[in-house]
Formats: structure tokens, sequence, C-alpha cells
């Protein structure tokens, strides 16, 4: 386990997801009803901007970094700015930057629940003390694969899924395939988001149809690029499935997809996408 998301905190990718994880949330609270939230790779909760590794690949400069210049922003981006500004205490400093279970934390209700895994020995360490004192927050030492098998479904019956491992693995994309297969066979009705770098189009291909070929429940896909596909120093594109989605999730995509990837892309490099993926 050589990944530490330190290096990418508040890149283009973190604020893709982020901004998708906001909304999807958002959604949950349309209901009185109790929300789970799992997060599978969560990762470790807040990361400082000022330290050696995000300061090393400056990759929160082509991210999180321009949308905190932008003066006026689609509605959606104003909230996770101000979850961002609320974490350095209102100031105008962007020095510290929150991690996926932090921006949901944000939203909890006192019916809410989070579940946390992280492996990595040092990242859990972190998250339990991005986390102190939380009782509706469960943090798992444990393998977010095996949390799938373990905490699926949830009582509540309502809930997100975030699935956002590394890919450290060969063909970790297609055998998350098998596995959502029979999660959501488990539970039908769960909304699951699962993160993926573009590496490599035609791998997305298959990965795209094996979801269609086995998955019968609603689905949208995303895409976002911020470099030209030839580039090979930096991750050039990432996108993310999200089987279930909540109704009108597309329309909230629309209003800040466009916005973003001009604001991230101001060559105009790269592109973004994003429409229906079921069958
Ligand atoms: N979700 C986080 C966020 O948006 O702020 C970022 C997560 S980062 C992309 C992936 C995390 O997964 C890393 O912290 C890594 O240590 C952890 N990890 C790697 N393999 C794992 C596994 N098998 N189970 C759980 N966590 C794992």
């Amino acid at each position: 386990m050589n990944y530490r998301h330190a290096y990418h905190a508040g890149n283009f990718a973190d604020v893709l997801k982020h901004l998708v994880i906001i909304a999807l949330t958002e959604a949950m609270l349309r209901k009185d009803k109790a929300f789970c939230y799992l997060d599978t790779h969560a990762g470790a909760g807040i990361y400082d901007l000022r330290a050696a590794a995000p300061q090393k690949s400056k990759e929160y400069a082509a991210g999180v970094a321009k949308l905190w210049e932008q003066p006026n922003t689609p509605a959606l981006v104003k909230k996770y700015l101000d979850i961002i500004a609320k974490l350095n205490n209102g100031t105008n400093a962007l020095n510290l930057y929150p991690g996926s279970p932090y921006f949901v934390k944000n939203f909890l209700r006192k019916q809410d629940r989070m579940v946390l895994t992280e492996l990595h020995e040092e990242e859990y360490a972190l998250l339990k003390k991005s986390f102190p004192h939380y009782q509706q927050i469960g943090i798992h030492h444990l393998d977010g694969y095996q949390a799938l098998k373990a905490f699926l479904p949830p009582p509540e019956r309502r809930g997100i899924v975030l699935i956002d491992p590394p890919y450290e693995q060969p063909d970790e994309l297609m055998q998350l395939v098998s596995t959502l297969t029979t999660i959501c066979k488990r539970w039908e009705t769960g909304v699951f988001a699962v993160w993926y770098p573009i590496k490599e189009g035609r791998s997305i291909e298959r990965f795209h149809a094996a979801l269609r070929q086995r998955i019968d429940r609603p689905m949208l896909a995303l895409e976002l690029s911020i470099y030209p596909p030839t580039l090979t120093t930096h991750l050039n594109g990432c996108g993310m499935v999200i089987i279930n989605p909540p109704y009108q999730l597309d329309t909230e995509i629309s209003g800040f997809l466009p916005w973003l990837w001009e604001v991230l892309s101001p060559a105009r490099e790269g592109r973004y996408e994003f429409g229906a993926l079921s069958a």
C-alpha cells in the first residue's frame, strides 16, 4: 500500500468527487427517514495543504485553489466552498482541505449515521483524529471491500456508498464489477458512487459495458479531464458511476460540470461528459 492521498488532496478529481458526494447527500435529506453513508476507502478525513506532500505535488493548485478564486459559482459549488471555508475557520486561507467523510459529516442529522473504513494504518490513525467524539460515526481499520460485505445492507435501508480505491491492484476495476453485482442484489435501492481514474480509454469502455451487462439498475456516468489525453505526467481524467442516482441528479450535474471544466481547464484541454449508463 504505497498510495497516500495527501499528495492528491484537493486536486481536480477530488473536486469532482466531492461535489457529487454533496449532491447525493443532499438528496438523502429530502426525506426525514435516516440514511447511512459508507465510505469504503475513507482516507485521513482532513488534509493540511501546507504539509510536505501537497506542497511537493501542488495538485490542489490545479483543483480547489482555482475554485477558491471564483467570485460567482454555481449553487452546489458554493456549498462545497462554504464547507471548506468553515473548516478553515471562515478565513480566506485555504490551509485545510476536507476529505469525503468530512463533507458528508456536515449534513448529518441526529438520525443519520456514517461508517468509515480505511486500511492504511497511519491514514486510519489520522481519520480517527479527524472525527473524535462523534457517536454517529463508526471508524474501522478494515479492508473496504470487506466492509461492503460486513455493513450492507444497512438497517436504515437508505443510504450512499462511496467506493474510492487507489486502484493499486491490476484489474481492480473489473473485479469491482463482480463485487457490485453481488452487493446490488443484496441491497437493490442503495446509492453507490464509484470513482475511477481514466488512464486508458478502452479499459473504461470495458468497465461500463460490464456494468451495463451485469447490473440491472439505473446508472449514470460522468467524466472530467483537464489535460490532453497524450499527457503522461499527470492523471488526465477521472470519472464516476452512480448506481441508483437520485431524482434530478443529472440536472444537478449539468448545473456545475460545464462550469467546472471551464474553470479548471482555461485552455479548454480535456473534456467533460455525463449521461445514463443503463442499457
Ligand atoms: N475517499 C477519500 C476522499 O475523497 O477524501 C480519499 C480516499 S483515497 C483515494 C484511497 C484511500 O484508500 C487511501 O487512504 C488508502 O490508504 C486507502 N486504502 C487502500 N487500500 C484500501 C483497502 N483495501 N481498504 C480500505 N482502504 C484502502
